[in-house]
């Protein structure tokens, strides 16, 4: 019962934390914010993850930033462009502020080391498990990382979150099939990751 009214609580909550408290939820997009579809890039393919939004509700409640970090191969292959993924991303973010839990920044990656096309065949510390993005989100909204919780998918997340120094590291389980290197907690849904913003677990 306590929790439960600690989960309500939260919701209706909104904390302001001093700047140098800044906290932060990054969220992986495929498989976390949305079911992953190999290579999505329409809106109508769009199917959100159970739990998403109250996740995302609780965590900006309790003064967390809400940030995407998701590489996009598909542009550096080009089965998409980046314009087809701004505005996939805008009609997402239109989403999540009907939801009452507007993103805060959404960072992507469109290079491959080897399969992208053009300028987008690089090496790129952004694209995970290069910790690039993490970094940049940390500096641009004065967030610390180490009080900072990362929701990803797979072990390239896991890692990228660990070399950020991402302080709770959480990995969805379905996608990987066996165990990941490094420090994280395999959850079976979105809404363990909330318990643990509520109850700091
Ligand atoms: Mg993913």
């Amino acid at each position: 019962m306590v929790i439960e009214s600690k989960l309500r609580m939260s919701e209706t909550q909104e904390r302001t934390l001093p700047a140098s408290k800044q906290r932060a939820l990054f969220l992986d997009r495929d498989g976390v914010i949305n079911e992953e579809v190999n290579y999505l890039v329409q809106w109508e393919h769009v199917r959100f993850v159970e739990g998403i939004f109250e996740l995302c509700r609780t965590a900006r409640g309790l003064g967390y930033r809400l940030i995407v970090v998701t590489n996009q191969a598909g542009i550096a292959r080009g089965f998409y462009t980046e314009d087809d993924f701004h505005t996939l991303m805008e009609w997402m973010r239109g989403e999540f502020e009907r939801e009452g839990c507007a993103l805060d920044a959404v960072y992507y990656c469109p290079t491959h080391p080897e399969h992208g096309v053009g300028a987008y065949k690089r090496e790129s510390i952004d694209r995970k498990p290069g910790p690039g993005m993490l970094l940049r989100g940390a500096a641009e909204f004065g967030v610390d990382l180490a009080a900072s919780v990362f929701v990803g998918d797979r072990c390239t997340d896991v890692a990228a979150g660990n070399a950020a120094g991402v302080g709770k590291m959480f990995l969805l389980r379905g996608v990987e099939e066996a165990a990941c290197e490094g420090d994280y907690e395999a959850v079976s849904s979105l809404d363990e990751v909330r318990r643990h913003l509520v109850l700091g677990e």
